[in-house]
């Protein structure tokens, strides 16, 4: 497979540290609030990433964290405890908003068919291995104490700019909130390991640690969870792109100074999720969610086929008008999988094409976009309705769109007798029709359809249909 490598910016081929297993790690939600659809598309995509290397036979040993502590509102790390800041908005404790947006979340990702990861560990439950850690990277000389806290001293690398290749802007986009700098650190970009002194003193979880009463900073919890439960040698290490600067630069500082070797290979980082006001996020406010989507009477899952349409190293436009185009091709898909016949035996041999195509596709740094056009082509093409049934079940282990589960639960529906290829057949005729400018068996076409609960759109990309609502 050919990925992208934010480290050193190109596409590689990827090699695994051990044949036949990958260890992947990925940066949990801050769990002060509910995920937005843009976080949302990170996580699908990600998911289709895991999914895609067991499919391809990888053993995959996915770790992820749930950041309930330690993530201030800079990234850089001056500001407000996020976490804190969410329980001073609803009144609670900082563990019972944890535990509410914890659950939301996983809830949120169950409704996109996203896979929990092999490990999920809150932040909170592993303060001995930050502390652990904190004191090696003491002990090497990579850090230093100054007014209470533990910072990490940056001039110590060779190299802290590791994603070099990263434009200006992007380095940019972590430090852009930064409320003022702290007058402890020696360099500009060195960042607090261990605080037991903020300028917002009342931080509601503390631990005892050797440096006095406090919290550990954001980004040694990913270090200390990935190593924790993936060992020294990471595979795959994913997020958001503006988790790259700087938190997974500071990841990759305090983890390589640690473990004294280089720890992750690949770095896959999934472009934002913009709405007009550009990059979706949480801060802002006026965000969307699942929730708000299935109140609008949105099927999670055409949200996820949504994304898949356009590549993850692509900024990503969000509006209702291009959902809804999805949420048509989506139903349609399910149509045509519906009118599938499930008896018979798949035949392996005329299935073997196909899976080259969706995986050469997946192969070529995830073109999950390709890898759709590999479904639609196995419905057009020239196999029986058994291996077809065959193939959509299989690329579905991968896209998880639940194709095989929504047309069944549409083919015992009432509604079920959809004749996807007469419709198809009807609108054929209906735009002959038309272009002979016979209107009256154009319009009397349009009735049948209608008898037939089938409303057409014409439109200058040509007609779609769908069922009447
Ligand atoms: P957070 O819960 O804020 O820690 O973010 C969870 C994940 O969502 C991280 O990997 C972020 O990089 C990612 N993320 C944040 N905003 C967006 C966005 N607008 N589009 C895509 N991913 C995002
Ligand atoms: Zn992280």
């Amino acid at each position: 497979m050919i990925l992208y490598n934010t480290l050193g910016g190109v596409k590689q081929e990827f090699v695994p540290h051990e044949a036949g297993k990958v260890k992947m790690y990925t940066c949990g939600p801050t769990v002060y609030h509910y995920a937005h659809i843009g976080n949302l598309r990170t996580y699908i995509m990600e998911d289709v990433l895991e999914k895609y290397l067991r499919y391809a036979g990888y053993d995959v040993l996915r770790v992820m964290n749930i950041t309930d502590v330690g993530h201030l509102s800079s990234d850089a790390d001056t500001g407000e405890d996020k976490m804190l800041a969410g329980a001073k908005r609803e009144h609670k404790s900082v563990l019972e908003i944890a535990d509410f947006y914890t659950k939301a979340f996983f809830s949120d990702a169950g409704k996109l068919n996203i896979k929990t990861p092999d490990v999920v560990e809150p932040a909170t439950h592993c303060i001995p291995e930050f502390i652990e850690m904190i004191s090696v990277l003491l002990e090497k000389g990579y850090a230093y104490l100054a007014g209470g806290n533990v910072y990490f001293d940056t001039s110590k690398l060779d190299n802290y700019y590791v994603f070099g290749n990263m434009n200006e802007e992007e380095l940019q986009v972590g430090v852009r909130e930064d409320v003022g700098e702290d007058e402890n650190k020696r360099n500009k970009t060195d960042f607090v390991l261990w605080f037991t002194k903020s300028k917002f003193e009342d931080q509601e979880l503390k631990w005892e640690s050797p440096w006095g009463y406090g919290y550990p900073g954001w980004h040694i919890e990913c270090s200390a969870i990935s190593i924790k439960n993936a060992g020294e040698y990471l595979d795959i290490h994913c997020g958001g792109v503006d988790n790259a600067f700087p938190h997974h630069t500071n990841e990759i500082a305090q983890s390589e100074a640690y473990l004294g070797h280089k720890w992750c290979n690949y770095w896959f980082h999934v472009l934002h999720l913009l709405d007009k006001r550009g990059k979706m996020s949480k801060s802002k406010g006026g965000f969307l969610t699942v929730s708000l989507l299935e109140e609008k009477g949105y099927d999670p899952l055409a949200y996820r086929f949504f994304c898949l349409q356009s590549h993850y190293r692509k900024p990503l436009v969000f509006s209702f008008e291009n959902l809804d185009n999805c949420v048509q091709a989506y139903n349609k898909l399910v149509a045509r999988v519906a009118n599938l016949k499930a008896d018979g035996a798949p035949d392996l041999e005329a299935a073997k094409p196909y899976q080259d195509s969706f995986r050469e596709a997946l192969d070529n740094d995830l073109n999950t976009s390709l890898a759709v056009t590999a479904l639609y082509d196995v419905l057009k093409g020239d196999i029986s309705d058994a291996t077809k049934r065959y193939l959509i079940a299989d690329f579905d282990r991968v896209l998880s769109l639940g194709l095989i589960e929504a047309a069944d639960k549409k083919a015992a529906a009432p509604a079920a007798d959809v004749d996807v290829a007469r419709i198809e057949e009807l609108i054929a005729k209906r735009t002959e029709a038309r272009a002979n400018k016979d209107w009256a068996t154009a319009d009397a076409i349009r009735d049948e359809l209608k008898a037939m609960h089938i409303v057409i759109k014409d439109s200058k990309d040509g007609v779609t249909w769908e069922l009447e609502q």
